[in-house]
């Protein structure tokens, strides 16, 4: 492993000196010179400062509100719906010229290996918006055909008004793309907070908003904590809709705060995703892409397939073959070329994941790989597999969030089934089988909002993404995707 993310070596120049500027809001299509309470912007390959983040407080969040409200009402929302199309077309032809860039921000504060963000992020990043472009000359209501005579009644598909868009830091782009695209699709204007982790490509994607030509104040970025810039963010009277993705505690806390102030919302939360290995499947490509989803990313990743599952006749078959794909990463800072697997994103979660580690011991478990830090000042973590804890032990019901694979065996399809269904989550799950049969009575089984069979972790914008029971309601991608941004309304018009 190189032991430094030395920016003035793997950055380019015009990344370098944006990263490390000192960064406030993006608002009413102008940054905002930071000025009061800052967050340090903390490099997690290497523990260095890389530049301070504002903490926004409630003036400058109600400055961007008032600015998203504003073009609500004006410019973004007087724009005929063709022309919203090719303002968004121009935005995801910016966001793929600039994807090197782009990736490079990511990358740094995120500590995700750099040729991975640009092979996965960015083109999902762009697709969202090429994706969405298409939607706006297609948003059509309806004529109702009602029992009174001599009425015309039809409906509209309207937008909500300013939506708050709240990211996580493990996917920092691709988040902002995901929020933006649709509700702006639909009418919408928003300001996004992203993560105070990663706050560097929303602000840069907002400025490459106003060069397609979206309106000022159309995509407004706060940068700042949760407890501060988020708070005052959601409790905003303008804020017509939450749009949340992030943990399931934090989802919880907003679902009740929006249902006090009867804002619309969706939550996009966490998994804790069986990905269940049957006898009859083909094992190598089963067991890569179960160390794949494992540890893409150190495991920070709502859809990684944590609890692995694996018929009894080929667990150790399966384990082998995990650990072989586990030792063949490379270890290292998210901007070296050569990294295939970075830090975890904080020192503090890196603590975390780390404890529940602790919580094996004395359950008869073991842990049959990794475990341990890296040394050095980044906070890294092995990849690392802990083969047969119990169902309810806290490895098993919680998600980590870290290169941290559960491996558990099991005998038959009716033991396995209630088992991998007993989680509070249901956000993804996978099946590996070449019966048929069993594929698809098994995958319908399954209490996920996405079942990946024979394959795990494909993802596009044009098939619904999001969860079941607490890991979320709302789905990203597809028509579902744009629906939550949108309201009906009825014209009852008497023709006599
Ligand atoms: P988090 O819940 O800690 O934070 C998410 C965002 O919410 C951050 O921007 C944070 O600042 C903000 N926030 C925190 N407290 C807030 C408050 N009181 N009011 C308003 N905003 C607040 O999550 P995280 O640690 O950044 O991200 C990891 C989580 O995100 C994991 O649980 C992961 O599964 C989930 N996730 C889910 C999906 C999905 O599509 N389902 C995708 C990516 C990540």
């Amino acid at each position: 492993m190189t032991a430094t993310n030395d920016l003035e070596t793997l950055m380019t120049a015009r990344a370098r000196e944006f990263a490390t500027a000192s960064h406030g809001a993006f608002i009413g299509g102008s940054h905002i010179a930071p000025d009061g309470p800052a967050i340090a912007d903390v490099d997690p390959s290497t523990g260095a400062v890389i530049t301070q983040i504002a903490d926004s407080g409630a003036e400058i969040v109600d400055a961007a509100v008032r600015s998203a409200a504003q073009a609500f009402e004006g410019d973004w929302g007087a724009m005929l719906p063709g022309q919203r199309e090719a303002a968004l077309h121009r935005l995801a032809d910016l966001v793929e010229q600039h994807a090197a860039e782009l990736a490079e921000y990511d990358a740094l504060e995120g500590g995700k290996p750099v040729s991975y963000v640009e092979a996965v992020d960015l083109p999902l990043a762009v697709e969202q918006f090429r994706y969405y472009a298409g939607w706006p000359t297609k948003l059509t209501g309806s004529v109702v055909p009602v029992d009174t005579p001599d009425s015309h009644v039809y409906t509209r598909r309207t937008p909500l008004g300013v939506v708050a868009a709240v990211t996580p830091w493990n996917f920092p782009l691709c988040q902002a793309a995901i929020k933006l695209a649709p509700a702006l699709a639909a009418g919408n204007t928003v300001v996004l907070k992203p993560s105070e982790l990663t706050s560097l490509s929303a602000l840069r994607l907002a400025e490459l908003a106003m060069e397609a030509g979206l309106p000022p104040g159309t995509v407004n970025v706060v940068t700042g904590s949760g407890a501060t810039t988020g708070d005052a963010l959601i409790s905003h009277p303008q804020v017509a809709k939450i749009s949340f993705t992030g943990s399931e505690k934090v989802g919880r806390q907003l679902g009740g705060r929006a249902g006090e102030a009867l804002k619309h919302i969706s939550l996009e939360l966490g998994g804790k995703n069986p990905n269940v290995v049957f006898a009859d499947a083909d094992i190598a490509k089963a067991a890569a892409a179960a160390a794949t989803t494992a540890y893409f990313y150190s495991g920070q990743v709502c859809f990684s397939g944590s609890r692995l599952m694996v018929q009894r006749p080929v667990l150790d078959e399966v384990l082998d073959e995990v650990r072989r794909h586990a030792e063949a990463l490379v270890i290292g800072p998210g901007l070296d070329r050569a990294s295939t697997m970075g830090p975890l994103a904080s020192s503090g979660h890196r603590d975390k994941v780390e404890g529940y580690l602790e919580t094996v011991t004395g359950t008869g478990a073991r842990v049959a790989f990794g475990g341990s830090r890296v040394p050095g000042t980044g906070f890294f973590l092995e990849p690392t597999a802990v083969v047969g804890p119990a169902d309810s032990d806290p490895v098993v019901t919680d998600e980590i969030f870290g290169p941290v694979l559960v491996v558990q065996p099991f005998d038959t399809v009716d033991e396995v089934l209630p088992r991998a269904n007993d989680t509070r989550y249901g956000l993804t799950a996978g099946v590996w089988t070449s019966d048929v049969r069993k594929a698809h009575a098994f995958s319908q089984r399954l209490q996920a909002g996405l079942v990946w069979v024979n394959t795990y972790a494909d993802y596009n914008a044009a098939a619904a993404f999001g969860g079941f029971k607490s890991s979320g309601f709302g789905k990203d991608c597809g028509p579902e995707g744009l629906e939550k941004y949108l309201q009906t309304q009825t014209i009852w018009m008497s023709l006599s």
